[in-house]
């Protein structure tokens, strides 16, 4: 990693912390998910970022990837416990970051159990240190306040427009995961907890996704030549929302070609991940680098 990498990696951390830490004192129930989004990814911008991905808005026990929908209309619920995951690039590097917000003081000790767990967590990431360490510290430190991590989400790599570069760190212990961290790298750490079983499950809902296969050969109409050219040229490989693409065609025709092109394997479509019990869920999420040197900089803290 060069030193004009890790500037731009430290820059996309430092937008993405002010942007969170701004949406955290603006979220209130009440509030248009749509018209909060929109302003997230236009702070980012006006910031000198990009967004590196939809801003997600997940309330209760739905864990992650809920982004608004074309003429969605769901407003904060009272007594909410809201996750807001946020990613800047800059040029292709990214921040990925996360803090949830509580409308109920029900839920003070869930919070403070993921908050924990991720600055413990974070306090353990040397150049050498084993991604099964993560997830052993992840998981004690959340069943010691009597929740449970959920054990099908967790950390990943990051690479140049890749949100998930090919590792995995996970927020329960696994003994045999091979994997550590290395310099020259960045990852995020992003434990979830809940007093629910500790896993997810996909939704019906689907307003992300992300292309992954560009140069497939297959016949498509105009739409879908029309669709997928825009993807190609705003977004590259970075996922993407629906309402990103509302200016391309009206909403049925845009859906039907966008699940079109994800069948033949262009997209992936990220559904919305719910709590397998509908247990309330937290998450909190930050951004490392690991210099040449071993230094470690968590970018969005
Ligand atoms: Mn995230
Ligand atoms: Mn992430």
């Amino acid at each position: 990693m060069d030193e004009e990498v890790l500037r731009k990696y430290i820059e996309a951390g430092r937008i993405a912390r002010i942007v969170r830490e701004e949406a955290a004192k603006r979220i209130e129930p009440g509030v248009s998910v749509y018209e909060f989004c929109e302003w997230v990814e236009n702070r980012i911008a006006e910031l000198g970022g990009r967004p590196a991905f939809p801003c997600n808005l997940s309330i209760n026990e739905v864990a992650a990837h809920y982004t608004p929908l074309i003429g969605d209309e769901l407003r904060v619920p009272d007594e909410s416990v809201v996750k807001i995951d946020l990613g800047v690039h800059v040029d292709g590097y990214i921040a990925d970051t996360a803090v949830t917000v509580s409308f109920s003081d029900k839920w003070d000790t869930l919070l403070e159990a993921v908050r924990d767990a991720l600055e413990k967590a974070l306090g353990i990431v040397s150049p050498d240190t084993k991604f099964s360490e993560v997830g052993r510290v992840i998981e004690s430190t959340i069943k010691a306040y009597g929740f449970k991590p959920i054990s099908n989400l967790g950390g990943h790599s990051l690479a140049r427009y890749t949100i998930h570069a090919g590792e995995s760190i996970p927020n329960v212990y696994e003994p045999f995961l091979r994997g550590k961290f290395g310099k020259g790298k960045a990852y995020a750490i992003e434990p979830f907890g809940t007093n629910g079983a500790g896993s997810v499950r996909e939704g019906d809902i689907i307003a992300i996704y992300a292309l992954i296969r560009p140069n497939l050969r297959r016949r498509l109409n105009e739409l879908q030549k029309r669709v997928l050219n825009a993807i190609k040229e705003r977004f590259k490989t970075l996922p993407f929302a629906e309402r990103w693409l509302k200016d391309i065609a009206q909403v049925d025709e845009l859906r039907r070609a966008l699940r079109r092109l994800a069948s033949m394997g262009f997209l992936v479509q990220y559904p919305v991940l719910i709590e397998k019990s509908r247990g309330m869920v937290a998450q909190f999420e930050h951004t490392l680098v690991i210099t040449n040197e071993g230094d470690v900089i968590v970018t969005t803290r």
